[in-house]
């Protein structure tokens, strides 16, 4: 039968298979180091499993469980030669829970147990050092009175304060072990007060009550919270370590600290961490003393005097070093380790993969490889490929003050401060003014395009992750935080307040996409460096991978800022997104409020060489790669004023009267536009719209011919389509389109014509639309919503409420949902049945979302497309699908 308490040499945690799933992380590394050699101080851990018991037992520990402890306690007693509770050398201990993964400061720990009025005498006469035991005395009672009953730190922490000002001094090592005795009476006296029982002095129920509010911390309210951030399961539960206690406060040459293998910030392999002198572990984290540097090193480039652990310990350093050097060689990744010294002795207490920034953790994956610790592979698969947008986009400088005044969704990263403008001309103003604007709206339309470019962020109160803010931030690289309800937007006020706070157009705020913070007043932001590290990084993803990685983008910049981060071509070209131009708005307004067909062709007419223009700069960046183009797609209601002024503006130039345009705005508007008049649609009441589109894209092809310069590959895409009869009618209009040209020109142009798979219909006869398609390309954000029938738009309203009810487990509209992935699977299928050779992409948001690339990669699509700033993100999230597929992950 398994052991469920398992000592740290005991040979059975070798052959455990997974050793942390059972002794969590903390007791697999401690029993590891163990066997490794490493000076660990005795002790055992309980594991996992007899949480699950406890909390079967009614949070009890059972008499089975009371005296298996008691055994490993035997063991402890017999390696340091010390009993627990004995009178003349008295065994102390730590209690520290231990999960599978590291949960910093989210459960218990409690020092030093084993102290009573008793026993603390024995160690001060034991030690010689009475001021050591009785301060190791007080901190026990604060620890497990806090911990175990129930009693506010704040108050053992008064009655000190209070003393040292009586006292006259400022620091807790002036005190004396006279002035610990009568702190120590405090303590119990306060303990008394508050929980109405005296503290314990009976060793073994300081023990089990320990080890008790350790499993209960399991299902404190911040354990809770953090596992539902970090998507830790409830069942896991946690282990508990008992070990025997090692001393860094017993005198100068004692120590405790904290250290890392190599630097968590920037990489570089060299140790970085804090310790201190005299101190115990909890010293160095709870801030009441300043740690001291590790190297010395790191002192002098700190400027500061207090002598560094190799200036004050050289010994016990050069030993650490090496332990640390064989520390990573045997866990080949950069360790986080906590050690004490006592009495010139070190011991280890801790070791964890430690955590370490984006930029850090590419250092160090491309170091080891060099090192020929780990594999290629192995570096790959180590990086988060979420965690590179840290690396792509400035990021808040987190040392400096934040005050956070609202939160929304984290929809496009990075960071930016400037002033509140709640209009895109204002936004538009105050750029051409050299000011930094953050555009904050309700929500933003295809009409915000300008202010959003001009704005140096972008805040919207609705829409989620894939809304129109959402998405065109993310594709021009602007931070943007969408969604949050926590702000109540008044445009005829001009001001937003929170729930502390009310913001007015001019104020300062700095918003963080990354996180979805919003935050009063200017913070310092971080530049990106990419670094030759990060693209050797890249390089390595790059040949493990199949699938392709292309772009979502419509403007010369973002096109060529994705080729620079690796687009092997563009996925989808939003073509309306060409129309918002301040030149072309009018036109298209022309256009659409055009009465006969004529009309409508002389204003199409004059959009053409726009459009054309357009497309041979995107043509000339992509040159030997392939470019999808979309056809025209949202509703036309959507390219039309809306103010009065805009409204008047437009009357002027097309010479209509005010009333007609009104009305003509009245007869286009649709109560769900999302399913509405948008799409193939279009294209199939007005078709000279998308010949128009069709010539600008062939005569952009044409011209580049002639001149002999290498164009893109063109992919003619028609969106929104549902039926065969759809397809074929749009692609016949391409193909005469396309020969209208070709023999206007006397050339040859090659391309292809293919669908967008957006709607549940057209997933289930995809096989139909297949005889007319040479490519799919699968636009998962409005399959989602269709599939779902959930608006993408509104979605943001309710989505908490169906992440807290666990509905979703993530948003649907982030990360592909199965109920979607099954009709991509489906029409796949269909439609690799119906033309083999027929090419498959995604173009959705999702084809930028890790877990959703490691769909694609299954069902074997032959590329992803999303937007510039995510073209490394997918690079390395395929490469990494490519390894896990390979290894049955
Ligand atoms: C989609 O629906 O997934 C898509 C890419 O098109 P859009 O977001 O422009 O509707
Ligand atoms: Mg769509």
């Amino acid at each position: 039968m398994t052991k469920l308490i398992l000592n740290f040499n005991s040979k059975q945690s070798k052959s455990i298979k997974n050793p942390k799933n059972f002794l969590g992380g903390k007791g697999a590394n401690l029993s590891e180091m163990g066997r490794m050699g490493l000076p660990v101080p005795p002790g055992f851990t309980i594991s996992t499993k007899v949480c699950e018991i406890f909390y079967k037992d009614k949070k009890k520990l059972n008499n089975n469980l009371i005296s298996q402890i008691k055994k490993e306690l035997k063991i402890i007693e017999k390696d340091v030669s010390k009993k627990f509770g004995d009178l003349k050398n008295p065994l102390l201990l730590s209690v520290r829970s231990g999960a599978r993964v590291s949960m910093p400061g989210m459960m218990d720990t409690i020092l030093n147990l084993g102290l009573n009025d008793k026993t603390v005498n024995a160690l001060a006469l034991k030690t010689s050092n009475g001021r050591f035991a009785k301060d190791s005395y007080r901190r026990f009672i604060q620890m497990y009175g806090n911990v175990v009953m129930g009693v506010e730190s704040y108050h053992f922490e008064e009655l000190i304060e209070n003393y040292k000002l009586t006292k006259g001094v400022l620091l807790d090592t002036d005190l004396d072990e006279n002035d610990w005795n009568g702190l120590i009476e405090d303590f119990k006296r306060i303990v008394k007060e508050k929980t109405k029982k005296e503290f314990p002095q009976d060793v073994f129920q300081q023990l089990f009550g320990a080890i008790s509010a350790v499993f209960l911390s399991w299902e404190s309210n911040r354990a809770k919270v953090y596992r539902k951030l970090n998507k830790i399961p409830a069942e896991w539960g946690t282990a508990v370590n008992v070990q025997s206690m090692v001393f860094g406060n017993m005198g100068d040459d004692c120590a405790t600290g904290v250290v890392f293998t190599r630097n968590p910030s920037d990489g570089s392999n060299e140790i970085y961490g804090e310790y201190l002198i005299n101190a115990q572990g909890e010293d160095v984290v709870a801030g009441t003393r300043t740690p001291q540097y590790i190297t010395k090193k790191a002192r002098k480039n700190a400027k500061v005097e207090e002598p560094s652990m190799e200036e004050s310990l050289p010994k016990v350093f050069n030993e650490l070093k090496k332990i640390l050097k064989k520390l990573e060689k045997h866990y080949k990744d950069m360790q986080d380790v906590e050690f004490t010294v006592e009495n010139n002795k070190l011991w280890m207490l801790q070791t964890r993969s430690g955590k370490r920034t984006a930029k850090s953790a590419v250092k160090i994956a491309v170091d080891m490889v060099k090192e020929k610790l780990i594999s290629k592979k192995e570096a790959v698969l180590r990086i988060d490929p979420n965690s590179l947008d840290t690396l792509l986009h400035p990021t808040l400088d987190e040392n400096s003050t934040i005050n956070v005044i609202a939160n929304g969704l984290p929809a496009s990263p990075g960071a930016a401060s400037g002033k509140v403008v709640f209009t895109s001309e204002e936004a538009e103003r105050l750029t051409s003014m050299m000011q930094d604007a953050i555009l904050v709206r309700v929500e933003t339309s295809p009409e915000d395009i300008q202010g959003m470019h001009a704005a140096k962020g972008i805040l919207t109160a609705r829409g989620g992750m894939t809304s129109h803010a959402a998405v065109v931030a993310r594709g021009m690289g602007r931070p943007c935080v969408s969604g949050s309800s926590e702000i109540d937007i008044s445009y005829e006020m001009k001001t937003f307040k929170t729930s502390s706070m009310e913001i007015k157009e001019g104020d300062v705020i700095t918003i963080d996409g990354s996180t979805g913070r919003i935050i009063a007043g200017r913070v310092s932001t971080v530049k990106p460096e990419i670094s030759g590290d990060f693209s050797k990084l890249m390089s390595w993803a790059d040949s493990f991978r199949k699938l392709k990685v292309r772009t979502n983008s419509e403007t010369p910049k973002d096109t060529k800022t994705a080729k620079d981060f690796g687009a092997e071509g563009i996925g989808l070209c939003r073509t309306e997104h060409m129309f918002f131009d301040e030149e072309r708005i009018f036109s298209v307004r022309e256009m659409i409020l055009s009465k006969t067909k004529e009309d409508r062709a002389l204003a199409l007419e004059k959009l053409l060489p726009h459009q054309r223009k357009d497309f041979i700069d995107i043509f000339k960046i992509m040159s030997g790669l392939p470019v999808t183009v979309r056809l025209l797609d949202p509703p036309l209601h959507e390219f039309l004023p809306r103010t009065n002024k805009e409204i008047n503006e437009v009357a002027n130039i097309v010479n209509l009267p005010v009333k007609e345009v009104e009305s003509r705005i009245e007869e286009l508007h649709e109560q769900n536009p999302m399913l509405g008049h948008r799409g193939c649609r279009l294209g199939i009441s007005f078709p000279e719209i998308y010949e128009m589109q069709c010539r600008a894209i062939f005569e952009a092809l044409a011209e580049l011919k002639k001149n002999n310069i290498k164009s893109a590959f063109p992919e003619i895409m028609i969106p929104l389509v549902s039926t065969e009869a759809e397809i074929r009618i749009m692609k016949d209009l391409v193909i005469r389109t396309a020969n209208q040209v070709q023999k206007e020109n006397k050339l040859k142009i090659k391309f292809i014509v293919g669908t967008m798979i957006e709607l549940p219909r057209a997933a289930i006869k995809a096989k139909e639309i297949a005889k007319h398609a040479e490519f799919f390309s699968f636009g998962t954000n409005d399959l989602t919503q269709t599939t779902f029938g959930i608006s993408r738009d509104d979605s943001g309203k309710f989505l908490n409420d169906y992440l807290d009810h666990k509905i979703f487990s993530v948003d649907p509209f982030v990360s592909i949902d199965d109920g979607v992935s099954d009709l991509v699977q489906l029409a796949v299928e269909r439609g690799r049945n119906q033309n083999k050779k027929i090419k498959l992409g995604i173009c959705g948001e999702h084809g930028g979302d890790p877990n959703s690339i490691l769909f694609c990669a299954k069902v074997g699509l032959n590329y992803v497309s999303c937007s510039p700033y995510r073209v490394p993100i997918a690079r390395l999230a395929a490469a990494q699908s490519q390894l896990n597929i390979r290894n049955k992950i």
